[in-house]
């Protein structure tokens, strides 16, 4: 628990501000490393021991501040490829200098070079990257170049120029390499959100009534599979009612009014229903002009008083294409469920309630 809210008080709390943090921990490995080398080859007199402190002390003040920049920068609206440019920038600095002291050692500058190019490639465009080389090569190049000016002796002029040579084309492969993939990586990031909103549309597809925009029948099976779950292990009483509602005299509609209309009536049925449902009510066109309903943790009366407001606000419907003095209707079934019965008996009894409220003179509503 403590541990948690250091690393969070450290690290923040935000995704992707952690992740720029686990790429800042890898680099502090990295230099820590790199420093752990630069005082033992000192010690061992290998390079002037000065030196080698002094640009240990500079990489360990860059491990600071890096931190300050990440951490904060995103606070303060410092982009991520900005704090990593100025990472790598750093390393670069770091490479140039160990490179002007590392003499007979300086050959390992290349390793560092690629880690930097490398590191980018997940925080800058390709780009962006190729731009840090070409800086990267031309701070190399400039610290050879003094080198080799000021002590050819230690720094052969010939030595110099080839292994630049073999350090310039050796970082644009890489470069040039990690470009492509990282190119591969966007492809990829793309093609997974293509995916996901594929996936999405399939969902919706296969839980939704296009006409109705209500959950369909399939969805509407898994819904009262769910609540069969969610009730079976209280044992205590089960209050989930049931409604069947089927549109009166639908097919006349149709005949006298045309497809469309009756395609309208649907419609705006179930606008009508929806406005009346509660949080938790269920509605589902389960059939042509049948539908569903699903009331959890209500008892009859309750469920009773819903059904009669949808019947109060269907009544009131005018729809486009329908005549003022045709007034839509339905006939409804309700029950409660028994027990902890299945629920698929319940939705029998309340097929059977509708069909006395269709024999006894539909537009209205029977309860079983
Ligand atoms: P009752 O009062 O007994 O329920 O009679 P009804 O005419 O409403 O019922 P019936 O089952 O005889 O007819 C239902 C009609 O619903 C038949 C079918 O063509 C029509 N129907 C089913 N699905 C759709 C649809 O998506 N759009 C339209 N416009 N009509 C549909
Ligand atoms: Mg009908
Ligand atoms: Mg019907």
């Amino acid at each position: 628990m403590a541990t948690s809210r250091l690393s969070r008080l450290l690290f923040g709390a935000d995704p992707k501000l952690r992740r720029m943090m686990s790429y800042w921990g890898a680099t502090a490995a990295l230099y820590t490393v790199f420093m752990g080398i630069l005082i033992e080859v000192g010690n061992r007199h290998l390079i002037d021991r000065g030196d080698a402190l002094a640009l240990a002390r500079y990489a360990a003040g860059g491990i600071v501040l890096s931190f300050l920049v990440v951490r904060l920068g995103a606070r303060y609206g410092l982009a991520p490829t900005g704090a990593a440019a100025l990472q790598a920038v750093f390393g670069l600095s770091c490479n140039m200098w160990w490179y002007a002291i590392a003499g007979p050692l300086r050959g390992v500058t290349l390793m560092g070079l690629m880690v930097v190019v490398v590191f980018c490639t997940f925080a800058l465009r390709p780009r962006q990257t190729l731009a840090l080389t070409a800086v990267g090569l031309a701070g190399m190049g400039t610290t050879m170049w003094w080198l080799q000016a000021h002590d050819p002796l230690r720094y052969p002029p010939l030595v110099e120029s080839v292994t630049f040579a073999i350090m310039a084309g050796c970082s644009m492969t890489v470069t040039l390499l990690t470009g492509e993939a990282s190119k591969l990586r966007t492809r990829l990031k793309a093609q997974k959100e293509d995916l996901l909103k594929a996936l999405d549309t399939i969902r919706t597809l296969a839980t939704i009534d296009e006409l109705t925009a209500l959950s369909n029948r399939r969805h509407m099976n898994a819904v009262l599979a769910e609540e069969e779950r969610r009730t079976q292990p209280a044992g205590a009483p089960q209050r989930t009612c049931i409604a069947l509602l089927d549109i009166d005299f639908f097919k006349q509609i149709n005949d006298r009014h045309g497809h469309a209309a009756g395609d309208e009536v649907l419609r705006r049925f179930a606008d009508a229903a929806r406005a009346e449902l509660r949080a938790g009510d269920v509605l589902a066109r389960w059939g042509g002009e049948e539908f569903l309903l699903m009331l959890p943790d209500t008892g009859e009366p309750e469920a009773g008083a819903v059904v009669e407001r949808i019947r109060a606000r269907v009544g009131a419907l005018r729809v486009d294409g329908i005549p003022e003095q045709r007034r839509i209707s339905f006939s409804a079934g309700l029950t409660a469920r028994r027990g902890s019965e299945a629920l698929a008996d319940t939705v029998n009894r309340a097929d059977k309630a509708l069909y006395q409220a269709k024999s006894s003179g539909r537009d209205r509503l029977v309860s079983a």
